[in-house]
């Protein structure tokens, strides 16, 4: 009963049915307003084999505004590539904020690092080139970081991302937040396994799994939102 009523209220057509729609918010409200550096660091990504990694400039959008509605001074990234929300989040905290930004690359980062060094914003930025997990281990033996963050960024290896949630529950102040991306792992969440193209298999288990526990979770208000690929924006409320 309740999927049927469930299936009433949704929409026949969603956003992320329609390329078209996508391309008129990107154009209309996203890209006029994405500050120069930003549009620099999407152009030099724009030729990597992997450019497509990049956060979505409509996500990157929200995430600007929610950074500076909490007010983050102390941040963490998990999954920096070239940096473009990395960028975005060291252009939308104060001059005296801070990112912990975990990547197992540092070449990548070393790609948009010009831009970063150019935009005056390096000094708020720690990079820490590492596997992600032992890191926050590493954060949380020192008592004082236990909920001190403000914000988390998460969009590295979705095999981890519990593992990851767990430990930035305790990282995380009550009222910081944390976003998960591609949270509908390029739509694959709904299809039938047979359709799912092999590569994106574990994946997509990873993320139904993910959403699952999130849904779940009574430490967080919760907004699953189709920006981009899918984020999960979750607030800690306990
Ligand atoms: N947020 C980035 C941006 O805006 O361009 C995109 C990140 S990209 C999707 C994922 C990154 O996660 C890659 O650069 C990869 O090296 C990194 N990564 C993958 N597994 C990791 C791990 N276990 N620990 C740390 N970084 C990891
Ligand atoms: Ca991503």
């Amino acid at each position: 009963m309740e999927h049927t009523t469930n299936k009433i209220m949704s929409p026949t057509k969603g956003l992320l049915q329609s390329e078209e729609l996508y391309q008129y918010i990107l154009e209309t409200s996203v890209y006029p307003r994405e500050p120069e550096p930003l549009k620099e660091l999407r152009g030099v990504t724009a030729s990597h084999p992997r450019a497509k990694m990049g956060t979505a400039p409509d996500a990157g959008q929200l995430m600007a505004m929610l950074l500076q509605l909490v007010n983050a001074k102390k941040t963490i990234e998990i999954g920096v590539f070239t940096g473009y929300s990395l960028l975005l989040t060291a252009l939308s905290i104060p001059d005296d904020g801070k990112i912990i930004a975990i990547d197992l690359n540092r070449d990548t980062y070393e790609i948009g690092l010009p831009i970063i060094r150019k935009a005056g914003v390096e000094h708020k930025i720690d990079f820490i080139e590492s596997e992600a997990l032992p890191i926050l281990d590493k954060l949380l033996e020192d008592g004082e970081n236990e909920g001190s963050f403000d914000f988390g960024f998460v969009d590295a290896d979705k095999v981890n991302y519990l593992n990851y949630h767990e430990k930035l529950m305790k990282l995380l102040r009550v009222g910081g937040l944390v976003v998960y991306d591609n949270t509908l792992w390029g739509g694959t969440v709904v299809m039938p396994e047979e359709s799912v193209p092999e590569f994106m298999k574990p994946g997509r288990q990873w993320t139904t799994e993910l959403n699952k526990s999130l849904a779940a979770d009574p430490r967080i208000q919760i907004s699953h939102a189709p920006l981009g690929d899918g984020i999960t924006i979750c607030r800690r409320v306990i």
